[in-house]
């Protein structure tokens, strides 16, 4: 299905604003208007991210930057977060179904299955996802999907 990039970004980051008035969710959006894709799929991976970067962030600094490019024939999409980050050796975990890090703010209603889900649904659209972090800093997700199916 057509998806039209920037329509679907704004109706996601719309409901998150209003569900989160403290969170400061930017999209910026590079040489792309269209792909092809499932959006249904493709709104859980963007449902699983954004909570995951508002849960994991501490209450003064929520704030997530997504950022939609192109690479060749792929549409990349980048969220970074500016949280409390995943150490270098749990980040080979993360994707694993059930799986957590205890900290300050899984403690209630932390199943660790959000990215094993992202991570399904990503291969199921012939994608990938990637995570790059530092821990105090913040984490970067990236999702790489072809631009037609
Ligand atoms: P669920 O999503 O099922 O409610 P969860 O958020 O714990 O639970 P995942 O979304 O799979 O599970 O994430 C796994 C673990 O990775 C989390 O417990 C958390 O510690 C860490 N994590 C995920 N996203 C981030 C992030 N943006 N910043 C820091 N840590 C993260
Ligand atoms: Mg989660």
């Amino acid at each position: 299905e057509e998806i039209v990039v920037d329509e679907f970004t704004s109706r996601y980051i719309d409901t998150f604003k209003i569900k989160y008035p403290d969170f400061k969710v930017k999209c910026k959006i590079s040489d792309v208007k269209l792909f092809y894709t499932d959006p249904v799929l493709l709104g859980s991976v963007f449902q699983n991210l954004i909570e995951n970067a508002y849960k994991y962030s501490h209450p003064q600094k929520k704030e997530l930057n997504i950022n939609i490019t192109h690479e060749k024939r792929n549409i990349v999409f980048s969220f970074v977060d500016k949280g409390i980050g995943i150490p270098k050796n749990e980040l080979n975990n993360v994707f694993k179904k059930f799986y957590r890090i205890e900290n300050q703010y899984n403690q209630n209603g932390s199943v660790g299955l959000g990215l094993a889900f992202c991570k399904e649904l990503v291969n199921f659209m012939n994608g990938e996802i990637t995570v790059r972090s530092k821990i105090n800093e913040g984490s970067e997700f990236i999702v790489t999907l072809p631009f037609e199916n």
